[in-house]
């Protein structure tokens, strides 16, 4: 069986000629898979009842168990786990701010990066996910939003994973959200966070749409960010910078570097001079992000005053920053918790 979210509307119209059927079932199935959320082909009302048939015999939508929902009412953030059909579990959370309702979703089943900070990192590498499981991610909680009235307008990819290491299937995904059939998400709702892979980059710059990008910084030197970012020493931080200004110049869009405070680590003034050299002309907006600690992971929070003296000193030499704590952390959906908090809920 196929999963019909693996599916782009050129590839179903590709398949609906191949059985000889009009091009315009395209058209009409993604709509109701993507728009309408109607995950049973036998309520596809407007298919002949044959099709309808051979459909069903031949494709699975939406082929995810969800698992336990986690929330946290007074934040109003919300974790949901989605078991894949080869045992492959995900989390995607939903965050309520103000108008907002923006999902976090993950690109990968565990993450090859192996940032000494991050509790997925920790845990290893597990799979991709394909296109089709990277958007149900969004589409679950949009059927659930719906039934209230309301609508995702956000989209994040920082959950577990490395967007740009799944690239074609990211891609895909995203292209799939952002389409006129589907829930129509215009492309700066989205936001790509990438430890820097620096053809991945490269290859967003010219696929010419305007997706926000975070790059995750967490250091001013090559050598303590190969120390914290194990994968990134394949690139310099110049090289990173270099690609995500080719960025900007084709999107003209504002970067955000993200940049994790790690208590005697990372945060001393000094770091905070050395970055404010680094991006001096770039259009960019510094996220400084406490460490949010998590089981296994030999970090400490660095206190609010020396998070405040970084901030600072960024802000005195002319780099915009915001100071972000983790959403999410009592139902163990902050940054970096998303597969130590899986873990958790496999042993119970
Ligand atoms: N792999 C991508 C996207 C997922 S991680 C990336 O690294 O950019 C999303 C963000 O969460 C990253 O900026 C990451 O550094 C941050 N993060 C991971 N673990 C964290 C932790 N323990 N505390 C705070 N932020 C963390
Ligand atoms: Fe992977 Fe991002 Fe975690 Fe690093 S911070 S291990 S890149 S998910």
């Amino acid at each position: 069986m196929r999963e019909l979210l693996d599916f782009s509307p050129a590839e179903l119209a590709d398949f609906f000629a191949s059985i000889g059927e009009p091009k315009y079932r395209a058209r009409q199935v993604f709509e109701w898979a993507w728009q309408h959320l109607i995950w049973d082909f036998s309520r596809m009302t407007n298919l002949p009842e044959f099709l309808r048939e051979r459909l069903a015999e031949e494709f699975a939508i939406g082929t995810a168990t969800p698992g336990a929902t986690l929330m946290d009412a007074e934040e109003g953030t919300e974790k949901l786990l989605l078991k894949l059909p080869d045992g492959a579990a995900i989390e995607t959370v939903l965050m309520r701010e103000g108008a907002r309702r923006t999902v976090c979703i993950s690109t990968q089943a565990g993450c090859p990066v192996g940032c000494t900070f991050c509790a997925t990192g920790k845990s290893g590498f597990h799979r991709d996910l394909s296109a089709g499981e990277i958007a149900l991610q969004v589409l679950f909680f949009a059927r659930k939003l719906k039934a209230e009235g309301e609508r995702v307008t956000h989209v994040v990819l920082m959950g577990m994973g490395e967007p740009l290491l799944n690239y074609k299937a990211t891609l895909k995904a995203i292209r799939n959200l952002n389409h006129p059939w589907g829930l129509n998400l215009g492309a700066r709702r989205f936001t790509v966070s990438t430890v820097g892979i620096v053809p991945g980059i490269l290859r967003l710059a010219r696929e010419g749409i305007q997706f926000n990008l975070a790059i995750s910084l967490h250091a001013p030197y090559d050598d303590l960010r190969a120390e914290l970012v194990p994968l990134a020493r394949k690139y310099t931080i110049r090289q990173v910078i270099t690609a995500t200004e080719e960025y900007v110049a084709a999107t003209k869009r504002r970067i955000t570097y993200e940049y994790v405070l790690l208590y005697g680590v990372n945060d001393g003034i000094a770091e905070a001079r050395a970055l404010a050299k680094l991006l001096r002309g770039c259009l960019a907006h510094v996220n400084l992000i406490p460490f949010n600690p998590a089981p296994g992971l030999p970090y400490r929070r660095p206190p609010l005053s020396r998070v405040e003296a970084f901030k600072r000193e960024l802000l005195k030499r002319g780099i915009d920053a915001t100071v972000r704590y983790s959403r999410g952390v009592r139902i163990q959906a902050g940054c970096g918790q998303l597969r130590a908090a899986h873990l958790d809920a496999m042993s119970r």
